[in-house]
């Protein structure tokens, strides 16, 4: 049986939710599940040892308070996969730069560029590409036409890759992406044109593109390549059709060099900052809950919901709310790992109205004395316009929070108490938020 990487994933995931409990027996068959999907999807076999290892020793700690031994145990599982397929989410600065592309013959290369071109336009910045790749006689008019699609410019004027690298250099776009030929492997003729590449262009970012098909060599391959040219990032292409896409993952992952992005076809589009939290959830079919979840137990949302319980709710533990919301993101976000709720079901504009509300709610806490913190209620006339003027807002904003205060502590007070998801802080603040 051939399962690729995501159904053998959501499978095991799907076996452990429909577990009534979990005891020794149970957490076994999921780790052979998970070992199983790993494998077939080309993880080196020494790799998914020492990761089962991790997985079963963790699963033998006591839960922390208020979790069961199943929730712990999938908490467990989605963390190793995360910290296994790269643990930090890539990063790409919006800034002007030059980044130089390299990878073997047919990994992506061109079709990538296009793509992060049109990524960094999207954001606002002028980008221009570069023909660097002479050796396929074709490769230049993909180029070209690929940058004509985004309108903008494709510089191709020289002989030599390095003499067309020197003449784009003039160029006046923020941001320029050299492309550069590949070979079937690593050769010494290869290797000695990026490295004559990377003198005279001196790139900020230089960018290895590995297709995700190569499964497990991956890591070999990026190893070699920073050896040459010293790679800042990996573009893992082709993982929207390949079983093997965990394994290139994984390998790029302990081979030191960030993936910064993913390619998911071949438009121009298909192309994402690569985040293993994102993609380990989505793989699950989770959505991104479990990122909530854990995201709401570090911002100290629970410890809020704790005191709410016991009865305590004043404005320092709504501010406290409005913190770790923002903490977890937009609310745009936040509403999208919400189940049953997407900010496209929302009137267009409040999210944004809501967020901007929130931040000038917390300038307006800020300006209160512990006292009135304290005793919202005691809040009057003179106190308010004392406030308002203090947090350079208006009175009108000030009885505005005053009164989102008063509400959300009504819901706080009906909903409180609730354990789980249904019932517990998230959705809490749904309906704190107005959508419950
Ligand atoms: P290069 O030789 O490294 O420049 O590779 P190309 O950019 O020419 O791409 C080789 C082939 O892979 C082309 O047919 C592309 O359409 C295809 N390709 C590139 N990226 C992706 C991707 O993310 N998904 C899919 N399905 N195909 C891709
Ligand atoms: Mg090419």
């Amino acid at each position: 049986m051939a399962l690729d990487f995501g159904s053998g994933l959501k499978n095991a995931f799907r076996k452990l939710a429909g577990m009534g409990s979990i005891d020794k027996a149970a957490v076994e068959e999921i780790v052979r599940e998970v070992q199983r999907t790993l494998l077939t999807s080309d993880v080196d076999v020494k790799l998914v040892s020492e990761l089962s290892a991790r997985i079963r020793k963790k699963a033998e700690d006591k839960p922390p308070a208020g979790m069961t031994l199943k929730e712990n145990f999938l908490k467990i599982l989605y963390d190793e996969l995360v910290s296994f397929l790269g643990e930090s989410p890539g990063e790409v600065e919006l800034k002007p730069q030059k980044i130089l592309v390299c990878g073997l013959f047919g990994s992506g290369k061109t079709t990538s560029i296009g793509k992060v071109a049109k990524w960094f336009k999207t954001r606002g910045l002028s980008v221009g590409v570069v023909a660097g790749d002479t050796h396929r006689p074709a490769a230049q008019t993909q180029l070209q036409q690929l940058a004509d699609a985004l309108s903008i410019p494709c510089y191709k004027e020289g002989g030599k890759p390095e003499e067309i690298a020197r003449g784009a250099l003039k160029a006046k776009e923020s941001v320029l992406i050299f492309d550069t030929a590949g070979r079937d492997a690593l050769d010494k003729e290869l290797a000695r044109e990026l490295k004559e590449m990377g003198q005279i262009i001196k790139p900020d970012e230089v960018l290895l593109v590995i297709p995700a098909d190569l499964g497990q060599a991956a890591r070999r391959q990026a190893e070699e390549f920073n050896r040459l040219v010293g790679i800042t990032g990996i573009v893992v292409t082709k993982l929207d059709g390949t079983a093997k896409g965990g394994g290139a993952l994984a390998a790029a992952a302990v081979s030191g060099a960030k993936v910064k992005f993913i390619g998911v076809g071949e438009k121009p589009q298909d192309l994402e900052l690569y985040d293993p939290k994102r993609f380990v959830s989505k793989l699950i079919g989770y959505g991104d809950l479990q990122g909530l979840i854990e995201k709401a137990k570090q911002s100290g949302l629970e410890g809020a919901a704790e005191k709410i319980a016991e009865g305590k709710y004043t404005l320092n533990e709504f501010y406290e709310q409005i913190n770790s919301m923002q903490g977890m993101g937009s609310l745009s976000k936040i509403t999208e790992m919400i189940p049953g709720l997407s900010a496209a079901k929302l009137p267009k504009g409040m999210l944004e109205v809501q967020e901007a509300k929130m931040k000038k709610w917390k300038f307006i806490i800020q300006s209160m004395t512990p006292y009135e913190k304290e005793n919202p209620e005691e809040i009057k006339s003179t106190r308010i316009s004392r406030i308002a003027k203090g947090s350079g807002t208006t009175e009108t904003d000030v009885r505005d929070l005053l009164k989102h205060y008063k509400q959300s502590k009504k819901v706080m007070k009906l909903a409180g108490g609730g354990k789980g998801l249904k019932r517990g802080p998230l959705a809490n603040l749904a309906k704190q938020l107005g959508f419950g």
